[in-house]
């Protein structure tokens, strides 16, 4: 299943480094995110896609926009063989009116292919915003079920997620079409 397109939305800030980890010191729940590039017609992996993610910290805030400084929690990596792109990052916070979401974006020979949101398990963000420094805000404002992003087609760009010690591993895929 193709994930769907869905809008950028306004915190998008072009050239991001090509880095693997884009932490850079953030406070919060270890995420490592395997995202797999496929041709959405043929299903072969795609190499040398460069995917595109950004996302909020455990605070809500997205860096280098609305007066907050920095790159972090942005990143670019190039696909391999396997049509894999590897981040090492956080689980993300959440802003209000909004669910837990990663933007991504693949470009592919200077097009972008596929511009998409991906989610999580609520079952999942609830057991790590028990726990700091996502503890510390308050209850979430909004659940998948009540996003109106995710309404356009969010389940599926849901995350497979699997409990490594204390991280999260995030995988899927995603089907582009050239
Ligand atoms: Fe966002």
């Amino acid at each position: 299943m193709l994930a769907p397109e869905q809008t950028e939305g306004p915190y998008y800030v072009p050239s991001a480094k090509v880095r693997r980890n884009v932490t850079e010191g953030k406070p919060g729940t270890l995420l490592m995110l395997q995202l797999r590039v496929v041709d959405a017609s043929s299903c072969k992996a795609i190499k040398g896609a460069s995917v595109d993610i950004w996302h909020c910290d455990a605070n809500g805030v997205y860096s280098g926009v609305q007066g907050s400084s920095g790159t972090f929690l942005r990143g670019i990596q190039k696909t391999d063989a396997h049509g894999l792109a590897t981040f090492k990052t956080i689980y993300p916070g959440y802003y209000p009116g909004r669910t837990v979401h990663i933007h991504v974006k693949v470009h592919l020979g200077g097009n972008v292919v596929h511009t998409g949101q991906l989610y999580f398990p609520d079952s999942v963000t609830d057991r790590v915003f028990r726990r700091k420094p996502y503890s510390r805000r308050g209850k979430r404002t909004t659940r998948n079920a009540k996003d109106f992003v995710f309404a356009q087609g969010g389940r599926r760009s849901l995350l497979g997620l699997r409990k490594v010690g204390s991280a999260y591993v995030g995988s899927i895929t995603l089907g582009v079409s050239r």
